[in-house]
This record gives structure tokens, C-alpha cells and sequence, in this order.
């Protein structure tokens, strides 16, 4: 089966559905501004529909031994790599990233299916010593149907992490991606079809957050969301899920600090920070957009960062924003820098590459000169925008980087292992990297404090996200 994904419907039951409204809408490639393809908007009963095959396929799947689910893993994993072209090109077409990157998401959204298909059939409970005439244990079982709803910075990745641990617990899944990126989101979907997923237990229902979206998150049949995205939108899904009493995990939003000190291999720590705030042309939860460092090599780190920011080209290194609304939106942000007293050291305009594409294209930029209540200090832009703060003590540092409403990741530069242990221990955030900075592995679990949410993805913990406890008593 190809692909053939120019028109996007719903993938429902193991085949493409079109919307009972017969609605569609354009998607923008944000490399040119152009029309991507017509997207499938569905609604309330879009979403039913998806519900109803989910739920009518839980027996099925668990009626399949483990062994042989976790064989259907390694094959959808294997069919990812097999595709990834494809995949990488469906992705490009509404991310606009540079191809390698797009393959190298292809890739990291594999290893959950490898990662999570070896974890199934692992001993997922407790026997528990109570009495000597009771036998009394503990298992893990599935919620029922997940639904799942994505953003757009790295759809399939998104889809997969969230998707390959419900599914390795037992659940079944729909998926509502972002309107902006739903291509290889629907891929997925098909290729778990065409290796033998069985139909309605990998559901993609597609449309806009306040119709498709919402109505998955009230339907009754819905047993736990997994959401990652803005924290206004957790906050509306939180509320709605208190009120059905239903379990939610939160993946939202940061403005994590990223410590540079002053015993750090400067080098290393600035080739690094440069990474944290423009990879995904800063479209990255976890990016560091804050970047603290110790006064004494202050104006050396602020001089080697714009240096290497301004040699980032946008079009070949990065890819555009997402969407006009997303670019001037970062637009407002250079405004509200200015107003503020902020300098950028580099950037803070619209790439020219944006004038000679039509995308959305923005050069990464350094600021420097307000302090961390500064709105650029407080706000996630999701942009290729780093503000530098400098510090002099460690108790300082700390508090600056404490002082947000994120607590999603922190970066710590240091050559003094005792200084990163003390720091990494008292920053409040779900992820600390110490000499590096990246999105750590499958293995990681991912997540976080205050604003940034709850709940975990990734690693063997997000197997528990994604199961409850039972515990059963037998009386001799
Ligand atoms: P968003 O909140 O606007 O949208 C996310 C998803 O929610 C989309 O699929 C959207 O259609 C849907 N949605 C919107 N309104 C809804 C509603 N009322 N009910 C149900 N669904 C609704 O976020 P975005 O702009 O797509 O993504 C950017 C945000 O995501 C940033 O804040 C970023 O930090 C966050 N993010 C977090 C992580 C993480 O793992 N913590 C990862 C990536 C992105």
C-alpha cells in the first residue's frame, strides 16, 4: 500500500474515512507558504466513530499473546525504517525541517515501537505477603481507549512516544494530531495496519483542537488523554478531564535554564547551548532559552554564541516556524524585546531566506541587557531566541533558574562533578543534562514539574502512566 497521503482522511478501523461533514481544510507547507495538502476535519461524530473501533478493538488485542504483540512492535518498527523516506517527506511537507533532521525523527520514533515491544510481557506486578492463608498479587492492567493529541513541532515523534507505550499496556489508541502536521501521523497508522496491527486499535482522527479535539476528550468511552502541547490548551483538557474524572498526562510547555559556569569547557558548553536554543528552529519544549553564565567569561560566551548563531543558516541548518501566525507571533516577542531594553547581539528579524522563499524563516537571536522579569525571560516563545543572564554565585544561579513558572529541563556546564550533583539536585525541573543538552533517549523518562506539567513519557515509567494498578486478594 502507498502512501498517497495529497488528501488526508481519518484512519478509522484500519482504513482511510472521510469526514461525515465532508469538510476539509488546507495545510500549509511553511517552507513556502504554499498549500501542503486538504486535511479531513472531523467532528463530534468523526471522533465517535474512531472511539467506537477503539473500544470494539480491545478484546482483540488483548486476546493476542504478548510474544506476538511484541513481535507486531518490532515489525511496525522495522516498516518505520523500511518507509522512512516517506515518512521524513510527509513530515518535511509540513515542518519544512532539513531532510536529515526529518530522517533522524524517523528514526528516534522507531526505537519507542523497539524499545516498548521488548517491554511487553515483562512482570508488571506484586505478590505481596499479607497472610498465610491468603494469596494476594498485584497487576498491572490496561485503561482502554487513550486518546492521544499532538502538537506540531515533531508530530511523528509525538505520535510514537505517546502511542507505543499505551498500546505495549494494553490500550488501544486515537490519535487527534495537530491540524498543522497530521501526514505522518496518518502514515504510522497505515503501516501498524499493513503489519498486522489489528484494525481499530490504531486510530487517527484529524481536525481542529476545538472540534476534533474536544470532543475526544469528553467522549465517555475515552479512558485517560495524553496531551502534549501549550499550557492554556493542558489547562482546558485538565479541566475537563477532572470533571469526567478521568487520568491526563501533560506534556507542556518550558523556559528551562541552561547554567554555564565558570570552570565549564567554555567551547564545549557554547556549541551546546547553541544547539539547545535553535534546534527545531526553536521549536522545542525543552529548549534552552535561558542561558545563565557566570560573569567572569559573561561577555566571551555572549561573543562565541552570536558568532556561532549568526553562521546558522535557516533553510539549510534550521527549518522555518510552523505557521504566518507562529512567525509573527515571534515578530511580537522582537517588539516586546525592544520595548523592554533588550539588545540582540544577533538576529532579531526575519531571515532573509523568508523573503526569497515565501517561508517562515526566522534568524536566530541572542539577547542580552533585562534581567529574568524581562517577558522574553518568562515567556516561551517557541522560537530561535536565547536570552543570556549573567550570575556570580552558584546560590544565584539556582535561584534564577528556579525563578520560572516552567520546570520542564535544566542544562549544567561544569568540569566539578560536586557542583553538578549539588545543582542538579536543587533545580526544580523533570530533567537536568550536565555537560550536554539534548532530549535524552527512549529510555529517559521525560516530563514535568509546575507549569510543564505532569505525568510521565518515555523509559519503563511511562508504561505505568499508561495502566492502573490492580490488586486481587484469594483467601484459601
Ligand atoms: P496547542 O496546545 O495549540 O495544540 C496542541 C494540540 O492540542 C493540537 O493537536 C491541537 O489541535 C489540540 N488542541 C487545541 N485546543 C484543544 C482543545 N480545546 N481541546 C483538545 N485539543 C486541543 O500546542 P501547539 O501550538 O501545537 O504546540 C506548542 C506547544 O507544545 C508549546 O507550548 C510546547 O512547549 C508544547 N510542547 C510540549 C512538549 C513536551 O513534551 N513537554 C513537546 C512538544 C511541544
Amino acid at each position: 500500500m502507498g502512501s498517497a497521503l495529497d488528501k488526508l482522511d481519518h484512519w478509522i478501523a484500519g482504513s482511510a474515512v472521510m469526514p461525515t461533514g465532508a469538510d476539509y481544510m488546507a495545510v500549509t507547507d511553511p517552507a513556502t507558504g504554499c498549500e501542503a495538502r486538504q486535511l479531513a476535519c472531523g467532528n463530534a461524530d468523526d471522533v465517535d466513530l474512531a472511539v467506537q473501533a477503539a473500544s470494539a478493538a480491545e478484546t482483540a488485542w488483548k486476546q493476542i499473546p504478548a510474544l506476538a504483540r511484541a513481535r507486531l512492535f518490532g515489525d511496525l518498527a522495522r516498516a518505520m525504517r523500511a518507509d522512512s523516506a516517506e515518512l521524513a517527506r510527509l513530515e518535511i511537507s509540513e515542518t519544512g525541517k532539513p531532510e536529515a533532521v526529518a530522517l533522524a525523527e524517523v528514526e528516534n520514533s522507531a526505537t519507542y515501537f523497539d524499545f516498548y515491544g521488548g517491554l511487553i510481557g515483562m512482570p508488571a506486578g506484586d505478590t505481596l505477603d499479607v497472610a498465610p492463608d491468603q494469596h494476594v498479587y498485584t497487576r498491572r492492567e490496561a485503561f482502554g481507549v487513550i486518546g492521544v493529541i499532538t502538537p506540531w513541532n515533531v508530530p511523528l515523534n509525538q505520535a510514537a512516544r505517546a502511542c507505543a507505550p499505551a498500546l505495549a499496556a494494553g490500550n488501544t489508541v486515537v490519535v487527534k494530531p495537530s491540524e498543522s502536521t497530521s501526514a505522518s501521523t496518518v502514515r504510522l497508522a497505515q503501516l501498524a495496519t499493513e503489519v498486522g496491527f489489528p484494525s481499530g486499535v490504531f486510530n487517527v482522527v484529524l481536525g481542529t483542537g476545538q472540534d476534533a479535539g474536544a470532543a475526544l476528550v469528553a467522549h465517555p468511552d475515552v479512558s485517560k488523554v495524553a496531551f502534549t502541547g501549550s499550557v492554556g490548551t493542558g489547562r482546558a483538557i485538565g479541566h475537563i478531564a477532572a470533571d469526567r474524572i478521568i487520568p491526563v498526562t501533560l506534556e507542556l510547555g518550558g523556559k528551562s535554564a541552561n547554567i554555564i559556569f565558570a570552570d565549564a569547557d567554555v567551547e564545549k558548553a557554547v556549541a551546546g547551548s547553541l544547539l539547545a536554543f535553535t534546534a527545531n528552529a526553536g521549536q522545542v519544549c525543552s529548549a534552552g532559552t535561558r542561558l545563565l553564565v557566570h560573569r567572569s567569561i559573561h561577555d566571551e560566551v555572549v561573543q562565541k554564541l552570536a558568532a556561532g548563531a549568526a553562521a546558522v543558516r535557516p533553510g539549510r541548518d534550521i527549518g522555518p516556524l510552523i505557521t504566518r501566525a507562529q512567525l509573527e507571533r515571534v515578530q511580537e516577542y522582537f517588539k516586546i524585546a525592544e520595548s523592554e531594553g533588550a539588545q540582540a547581539v544577533t538576529g532579531g528579524t526575519v531571515s532573509v531566506v523568508a523573503q526569497e522563499t515565501g517561508g517562515f524563516y526566522i534568524d536566530p537571536t541572542v539577547y542580552i541587557g533585562v534581567d529574568n522579569s524581562a517577558r522574553i525571560a518568562r515567556e516561551e516563545i517557541f522560537g530561535p531566541v536565547v536570552l543570556m543572564l549573567a550570575f556570580d554565585t552558584e546560590d544565584e544561579a539556582i535561584e534564577l533558574a528556579n525563578d520560572s513558572d516552567y520546570g520542564l529541563v535544566a542544562g549544567v556546564w561544569t568540569s566539578n562533578v560536586s557542583r553538578a550533583l549539588r545543582v542538579s539536585e536543587r533545580i526544580r525541573v523533570g530533567q537536568v543534562f550536565v555537560n550536554t543538552w539534548s532530549t535524552g533517549s527512549v529510555q529517559t523518562p521525560f516530563g514535568g514539574w509546575k507549569n510543564s506539567g505532569y505525568g510521565r513519557e518515555k523509559g519503563v515509567e511511562a508504561l505505568h502512566h499508561y495502566s492502573q494498578v490492580k490488586c486481587v486478594t484469594i483467601k484459601f
